[in-house]
């Protein structure tokens, strides 16, 4: 199995350079050339517990690691107590509503982002080592919040990897701020930006493109490399649990034959985690709807019923912060899949967007996306009464994130009376947003981070993960600010230190 790009068709890339890479050379994203299918074996993967369906499904991707290399990076990730239990997800029915939530929040950071960036430093030094690189990865992340802290506690202590993540300084709430700047780790440096969100990832593409930066880098024996959500590498782990809790659903008995669609249901920023589910489709689960859930930013709801993506509009900062998002990067996958496979179209699109803001997909395209996709919204509003409803009618305490999902399937059955059984994705712990979730179940919100989390679990009894209870007592150990213009000559100063310190 290859790998070409959406902007250039041709291309045909190893697994192991797809992820040392992450983009490819002419700012396409990589997709493998063909996809397996899996439609034939679905009874003898019901057999299988999470970590031997992951290293199955992975080996079918990644056809230049060994069978042996795969085994040792997916037990790397999810063994070894960083998850609560040993199938490192956990599907619980929302009360007897016949609707299942699959909550991958119980990993280091409590968000589902741990699911792919435990595993994605690992697949990273492999494919290293594959390529005989014998230079080390510095990988740059730009965080809105969630990323920062999952790829921060992903690559800790990972060997041959450098961790450094900006935040802007006002853009993350307090218990994402607190969660950087204690991490522990030799390899990791965490920095506050004065800017927004699209100042430090601007920032950070800059630093990508300066080429004295670059043989700085490579005279020191490293390279730049990026755990962001567009990297092959990332997704590909994301596409087991969508399998695994069909397989759930099944061993329950709530699917009775693998013919059996179901519906999932996914709050989305990137559209990485919804594409995952995509790929699973292709590969032969039997999926009926995928049910595209947006906060007030809702540019993807609009795309899917009318085929525009226009981002030319306000942006909002929401309860929902992890989906704030205008352009939604992993979207030209699909786009790229659904009209045609022509590097060319496609590109033009994209010119499109940067230059004007926009583009229009053809009709041909906007039906094949809406025959299987469907998309809305929900307000800040609206997402609190969910919280609210969802805890007092079926005794489920949700995120902010995750009620946008729950908010946006009760609309989609209002509007179509599916039947269909659906998986709703849980994607945050409700302690990680803790201010937003006792807000909506109360006026009496305590000032205090810890006092919250101390007063969502008196109001509920649900026991906060010990991962946000223990950062009461850790050490601040990262309180740089800079200016956002500063960020190169901060790459560079850290460098500098690697060198003396190696
Ligand atoms: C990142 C994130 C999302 C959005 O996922 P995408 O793959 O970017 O669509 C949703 N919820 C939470 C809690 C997140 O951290």
């Amino acid at each position: 199995m290859r790998y070409k790009s959406t902007r250039n068709s041709e291309l045909r890339q190893e697994a192991s350079e797809v992820i040392v890479k992450g983009i490819s050379e002419e700012g396409g994203l990589f997709l493998p050339e063909s996809i397996p299918d899996l439609s034939n074996e679905l009874e003898d993967l019901a057999k299988l517990d999470y970590l031997s369906l992951a290293k199955r499904i992975l080996a079918l991707y990644l056809t230049d690691f060994t069978e042996e290399e795969i085994s040792r990076c997916v037990d790397a990730a999810y063994t070894g107590g960083k998850f609560e239990r040993d199938e490192p997800v956990q599907i619980k029915e929302l009360g007897n509503s016949g609707t299942y939530m699959l909550e991958l929040w119980h990993g280091p950071t409590c968000a589902f982002k741990d699911m792919a960036l435990q595993l994605l430093p690992h697949l990273l030094t492999t494919a290293l080592q594959k390529q005989n690189q014998a230079k080390k990865a510095l990988i740059l992340v730009a965080t809105s919040g969630d990323t920062g802290k999952a790829a921060l506690e992903g690559f800790r202590d990972v060997k041959d990897t450098e961790v450094i993540v900006f935040y802007p300084e006002d853009g993350v709430s307090p218990m994402q701020k607190l969660q950087m700047n204690t991490q522990e780790g030799d390899n990791v440096c965490v920095c506050a930006v004065k800017g927004n969100f699209d100042d430090t990832q601007t920032g950070i593409k800059t630093i990508f493109t300066d080429t004295e930066i670059k043989q700085q880098l490579y005279d020191n024996g490293y390279f730049f490399s990026s755990a962001n959500s567009i990297n092959w590498g990332r997704l590909l782990p994301q596409i087991v649990y969508y399998v695994y809790s069909y397989l759930e659903l099944y061993r329950i008995g709530k699917v009775k034959n693998f013919t059996d669609p179901v519906n999932f249901i996914v709050p989305t920023g990137n559209f990485g985690n919804i594409l995952a589910a995509f790929y699973a489709g292709r590969m032969g689960l039997p999926i009926h709807k995928l049910i595209c859930a947006s906060n007030a930013n809702n540019v993807l709801a609009d795309f899917i019923s009318t085929g525009v993506y226009d981002k030319r509009r306000e942006f909002y900062a929401t309860a929902s912060p992890s989906m704030d998002i205008l352009v939604s990067s992993n979207l030209e996958r699909l786009i790229y899949m659904l009209s045609g496979e022509d590097s060319a179209v496609l590109s033009e699109w994209m010119t499109g967007l940067s230059t004007e803001g926009q583009y229009k997909v053809d009709d041909e395209t906007k039906s094949r996306i809406q025959a299987l996709f469907y998309g809305d919204f929900c307000t800040d509003e609206e997402t609190k009464q969910v919280i609210r409803n969802t805890y007092r009618d079926r005794g489920y305490l949700s995120d902010t994130h995750t009620a946008v999902a729950l908010g946006v399937y009760d609309k989609y059955l209002e509007k179509t009376g599916d039947e269909t059984p659906a998986v709703v994705v849980s994607t945050a712990s409700p302690y990680k947003f803790a201010r937003h979730v006792l807000g909506s179940l109360t006026d009496a919100v305590p000032q205090g981070e810890f006092d919250i989390v101390t007063g969502l679990e008196e109001l509920t009894r649900e026991v906060p993960q010990k991962q946000i209870t223990d950062l009461k007592g850790k050490k601040q150990l990262f309180d740089t600010v800079i200016e956002k213009d500063e960020m190169s000559a901060f790459v560079k100063k850290q460098l500098a230190r690697l060198k003396d310190h190696r």
